[in-house]
């Protein structure tokens, strides 16, 4: 048999380039939710992947955010920060012919890091005329002494086996830290309450602003049935009648298509409650949000 390879694999970029939906991609499950909005992403979340004997710990993190003035930013800084250290190998995510202040401030974050780096070019698939792409190829690969720069699609799925190869390769010898079968630390009632969140980012536009978040009250099956009810928290009145909205509807719409993706996770018939409740500045009040459990876990 070869030698087995296992390591932590962190998954960076700023927000929106696609880091939750390449890991998911690469899982071949759902574990981290995605969305056109920045901040989709909040919590540190590991994705296992195990093959032939090799294990690949993903990390995929919240894109680092500019503005520090409100508590749930610092907290999402300090979680994408702490992405950098103590891992194998990094996969740094940004897209096909763009290059961001945030990507800027990534590479200078990124100088002076022994930690091999592969770049990888996202979201290919929107390159209309690929001569374009081979000069901004060449201009990025410039930048640092990456170990490699590959142009994928996470959405389609182009280039991944033979990324996850690389990444393979460059984890330490090792057999594997957590069972094979096991694919995310974090628990049902987690991954619950961020589907639940992403049907509401997905469901409701840009008048709503991201401050809103998702607490799963009860959990727990009955007659082979998993009853589970949430709180979804907002900030103001206002805010609380565009999530319910007209007759109910919006909510109603959110929760069938959340529990329709609650059903596939977990195999299970489910029943789904939702409730919309006002909590006022829970956003930038560090004890409100660790009560919500936006805690440091690292
Ligand atoms: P994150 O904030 O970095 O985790 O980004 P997400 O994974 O949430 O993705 C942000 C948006 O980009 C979503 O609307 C995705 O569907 C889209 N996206 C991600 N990867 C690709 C890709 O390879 N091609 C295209 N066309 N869109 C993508
Ligand atoms: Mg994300």
């Amino acid at each position: 048999m070869n030698e087995q390879h296992c390591g932590y694999v962190s998954i960076i970029g700023r927000p929106n380039v696609g880091k939750s939906t390449l890991l998911n991609h690469l899982l071949g499950q759902k574990i981290s939710i995605t969305s056109r909005k920045p901040q989709t992403t909040r919590h540190r979340l590991l994705g296992i992947k195990t093959e032939n004997g090799n294990q690949i710990i993903y990390v995929d993190t919240p894109g680092l955010h500019q503005d520090k003035h409100t508590a749930m930013n610092r907290y999402l800084n300090r979680a994408a920060s702490s992405s950098l250290v103590g891992v194998d190998v990094i996969v740094w995510l940004v897209e096909a012919l763009r290059w961001w202040d945030e990507d800027e401030h990534i590479l200078k974050m990124l100088q002076g890091s022994n930690i091999p780096i592969i770049l990888a070019v996202n979201k290919v698939d929107k390159v209309k005329n690929v001569n374009e792409l081979l000069p901004y190829l060449k201009e990025v690969t410039a930048k640092h002494a990456f170990e490699t720069v590959f142009p994928i699609s996470a959405a389609k799925g182009d280039n991944l086996i033979e990324l996850e190869q690389k990444v393979t390769q460059l984890l330490p010898i090792s057999p594997p830290f957590f069972p094979e079968d096991q694919i995310t630390d974090r628990s049902e009632r987690f991954l619950v309450a961020e589907i639940v969140r992403e049907k509401l980012l997905r469901r409701l536009g840009a008048e709503l602003p991201y401050r809103i978040t998702v607490e799963i009250e009860h959990f727990a099956e009955e007659d082979n049935i998993i009853h589970i009810s949430a709180v979804i928290w907002v900030e103001r009145n206002g805010q609380k009648a565009i999530v319910i909205g007209h007759k109910g509807k919006n909510l109603k719409e959110v929760g069938q298509s959340a529990r329709l993706d609650i059903e596939k996770m977990l195999d299970n018939k489910v029943f789904l409650q939702l409730w919309v409740k006002v909590k006022q500045g829970w956003y930038d009040d560090e004890r409100a949000l660790r009560q919500l459990g936006y805690k440091e876990e690292y």
